[in-house]
């Protein structure tokens, strides 16, 4: 049965929702107070790393049954996407300096430890770690080589969604704040608006209805790096966050992202772009050269247990704290999303949640 359905948020999740429900034969109608481009959400921000093993050190498994099953549907939904996406799986290295080198045994040990899967973490010698990247093996003795791993980027999946979206006469309120949404309908200042269904997708703009979400600050680096030739996301050990240094089209690189507790959206500041400058150029020499395309801050949609979740209620479904791993596990939190809303059997049910529990 055709149904209409509201969406309020048209960041990463919001948008996927509505792609799947609209191609599933339902009306559709998104509201942002951004533009379709997206340039004020977080997913704009977003580095887009995809590392389901790697996240294994601090987060719960749950993230990487997530993440490994949304890296196996990736592909499908970039196949269905009006403009090309670039999307990479073949896999992330985990190197450390000499000072940092019981980092990554740590980290190795943690991984391994936790991991459940039969996904595949493998330590390279000098030797192995040459053949996958040869500039890397000059500064490092070794490393972790994490199979399953990829990575893919915002700044071109944002468009083609969009594109998507318009393609399949998705209704898109640009530019309209969301004042309320409550059960089948969705308040702006100008109009209330009534659906079947309403789906709450605003990010940290939905605090107000989940009183522990809070912002963890991210900040990136883009950079033209014409004299660095890497294949791979590549994870440098740091003491305070995991840094990635991702090579993307066009001899672009992603260098991010830092991790504080903050809801600050100011500009990156001087301690973070040294911090983040310094780790490539530590990793290869060739960064001294790069230019400074870009840097970028937001701030992640974090619950007090890092964990995403669905609140569930008649006429209206709530989703939320995608924190760190937004890219990482979108088609599985947007296949369980689509199962409250279809309502088929739910297949990760430890997303539901009835209330904000701290
Ligand atoms: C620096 C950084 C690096 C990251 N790197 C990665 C990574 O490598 N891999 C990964 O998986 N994830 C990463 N993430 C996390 C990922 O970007 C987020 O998890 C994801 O973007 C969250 O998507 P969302 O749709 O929930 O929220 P958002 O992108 O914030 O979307 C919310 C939308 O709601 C709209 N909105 C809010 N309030 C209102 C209102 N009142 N009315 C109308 N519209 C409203 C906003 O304009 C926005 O478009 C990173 C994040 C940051 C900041």
């Amino acid at each position: 049965m055709t149904r209409s359905l509201g969406i309020a948020g048209a960041g990463l999740i919001g948008r996927m929702i509505a792609l799947a429900m609209q191609r599933a034969g339902h009306t559709v109608t998104l509201f942002d107070r951004d533009s379709r481009a997206g340039h004020d959400s977080c997913s704009w921000v977003g580095a887009g790393m995809l590392t389901p093993l790697a996240e294994l050190e601090k987060a719960e498994p749950i993230i990487t049954e997530l993440g490994l099953a949304s890296l196996k549907a990736w592909p499908l939904w970039l196949a269905g996407l009006p403009e090309p996406v670039y999307f990479q799986s073949s896999g992330s290295l985990v190197v450390a300096h000499q000072q940092d080198h019981r980092e990554l045994e740590a980290f190795r040990a943690q991984v391994t430890r936790k991991n459940t899967t039969a996904a595949q973490l493998h330590r390279l010698d000098r030797r192995a770690l040459a053949e996958l990247e040869p500039e890397l093996a000059p500064r490092f003795n070794g490393a972790c080589f994490l199979e399953p791993e990829g990575q893919l980027e915002p700044r071109m999946l944002l468009p083609a969604l969009a594109a998507a979206l318009d393609a399949a006469e998705v209704v898109w309120h640009e530019k309209v704040a969301v004042t309320a949404v409550a059960p089948g309908c969705i308040q702006t200042a100008q109009a209330g608006y009534h659906f079947d269904q309403v789906v709450d997708c605003r990010g940290l703009g939905a605090r107000a209805q989940w009183p522990h979400l809070r912002g963890v600050r991210g900040e990136v680096v883009r950079l033209y790096a014409p004299e660095v030739q890497i294949g791979r996301p590549i994870r440098l050990m740091h003491p305070r966050y995991p840094i990635y240094i991702s090579p993307r089209p066009n001899q672009q690189v992603v260098i991010g992202a830092t991790q504080i507790e903050s809801d600050a959206r100011g500009p990156v500041t001087v301690r973070s772009a040294l911090e983040l400058l310094s780790a490539a150029f530590s990793l290869h020499p060739g960064f001294a050269e790069a230019e400074i395309l870009e840097t970028a801050a937001q701030c992640r949609p974090a619950l007090p247990d890092n964990l995403p979740a669905l609140q569930v209620g008649a006429g209206l479904l709530r989703v939320n704290g995608l924190y760190r791993h937004g890219y990482l596990i979108a088609p599985a939190v947007t296949a369980a999303c689509v199962a409250v809303l279809s309502g088929e059997p739910q297949p990760y049910p430890t997303l539901l949640q009835s209330d904000d529990a701290p």
